[in-house]
C-alpha cells in the first residue's frame, strides 16, 4: 500500500520526494491548530512547503483557512503539488450546510478543490444519512478529491459504510507512543482506510517520554523525531504542528530516522495512556 522511500537519506538530501506516501497522501503533513497568527500561520505554510512538505492540514474550526492560503499563494510551490486538507465543523454538518461551508474553505484557501475533507467529529449536527450525501455530492463532482472521517470509532465507520457511495480514504484520530490506537488501526487496515495522526507528539508531552528520549539519544535526534519514525514505522501518516522554521525542520528530519526493531519494540511496550483532546462532544 505504501510506497517507500528508496533509501534513507541524510537530512540535507531530502526533498519532497523522500516523503513516502499512501494513495497519494504524504505521509508527513504540517498540522496548522492554534496557530492563530495569520501573518504567522502563512509564513509557516510557506516555510514547509518550501522545506518540501507537500500536506497541509487545516479545518473549519481554527479560523486560519485564509492564512493558510496565503502561506500557499506565497510558497513557490505549484497548488497541484499540494496535498491540501479541511474539515467540517460540527455545528455545519448539515446537508445545506456542508455544501455552503465547504464553499467558503474553498475561497479561503484560494483553491476549487480539496484533496481531503473530513467530518471534524461525529459530533452535534451529524447526522449520517443527510451529511454524508453532502460529502458524495463534493465527491462525485470532483471538488473533493477523497472523504475523510475523524475522531470515529469502528461503529461509526461501519455505520457511515452503509450510508457513503465513496470509499471513505482515511480516519484521522489522536496517535502517539502514548495512544497507540492498535484496535484504531486494526480496524482500518481490514477496511483499506489509512490512519492520519493528529498530536503526534502528544502536544508536546513526547519531550517527557523517558524511553523517547533514551531512544532519542542513541540516534542523535530529537524526541519528536522518535515519535514521527515511530509512526511511520507503522504505516501511519503524521501531521505535526509547528510554527517555527527550527520545529518545521526537526520535523522534517524524521524522514531521515529509521528506528531498529528494538527501538520499535520498546515503543509498542509503553503502558502510559493519555489522551490529550477530549472535548466534551467526543463520542467515546
Ligand atoms: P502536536 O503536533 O502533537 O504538537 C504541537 C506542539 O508541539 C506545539 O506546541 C509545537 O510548538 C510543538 N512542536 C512541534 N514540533 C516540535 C519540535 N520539533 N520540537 C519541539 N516542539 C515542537 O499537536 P496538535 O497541534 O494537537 O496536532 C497536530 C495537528 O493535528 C493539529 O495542528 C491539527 O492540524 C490536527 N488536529 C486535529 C484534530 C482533530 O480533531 N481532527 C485534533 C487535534 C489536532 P510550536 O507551534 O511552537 O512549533
Amino acid at each position: 500500500m505504501i510506497e517507500p522511500v528508496a533509501q534513507l537519506m541524510s537530512s540535507s538530501e531530502l526533498t519532497p520526494e523522500s516523503v513516502p506516501s499512501t494513495k497519494g497522501m504524504p505521509m508527513l503533513g504540517l498540522g496548522t491548530w492554534e496557530n492563530e497568527d495569520p501573518d504567522q500561520c502563512a509564513e509557516s505554510v510557506r516555510t514547509a512547503l518550501e522545506m518540501g512538505y507537500r500536506h497541509i492540514d487545516t479545518a473549519q474550526a481554527y479560523g486560519n483557512e485564509d492564512a493558510v492560503g496565503e502561506g500557499i499563494a506565497a510558497a513557490d510551490v505549484d497548488r497541484s503539488d499540494i496535498f491540501l486538507a479541511t474539515k467540517v465543523w460540527i455545528s455545519n454538518l448539515d446537508y445545506e450546510d456542508v455544501l455552503e461551508t465547504t464553499q467558503e474553505s474553498l475561497d479561503k484557501l484560494g483553491t476549487d478543490y480539496l484533496d481531503l475533507l473530513y467530518v471534524h467529529w461525529p459530533s452535534r449536527t451529524y447526522e449520517p444519512d443527510a451529511t454524508l450525501e453532502a460529502f458524495d455530492e463534493l465527491y462525485d463532482e470532483g471538488t473533493i478529491r477523497n472523504i475523510g472521517v475523524s475522531n470515529f470509532e469502528p461503529r461509526h465507520i461501519d455505520e457511515a459504510r452503509e450510508h457513503l457511495d465513496a470509499p471513505i480514504f482515511a480516519n484521522q484520530v489522536e496517535t502517539h507512543p502514548m495512544l497507540q490506537q492498535t484496535e484504531l488501526r486494526d480496524y482500518a487496515d481490514e477496511h483499506d482506510i489509512e490512519i492520519v495522526a493528529y498530536s503526534p507528539l502528544a502536544r508536546g508531552d513526547v519531550f517527557e517520554m523517558d524511553v523517547l528520549s533514551e531512544i532519542a539519544e542513541k540516534h542523535g535526534v530529537s524526541e519528536a523525531q522518535v515519535s514521527l519514525a515511530w509512526l511511520r514505522a507503522n504505516d501511519v501518516t503524521a501531521i505535526p504542528k509547528a510554527t517555527s522554521e527550527a520545529h518545521i525542520r526537526d520535523n522534517w528530519e524524521s524522514l531521515s530516522l529509521e528506528l531498529d526493531d528494538e527501538d520499535l519494540e520498546r515503543i509498542a511496550n509503553v503502558d502510559r495512556t493519555r489522551r490529550k483532546v477530549d472535548p466534551g462532544f467526543a463520542p467515546w
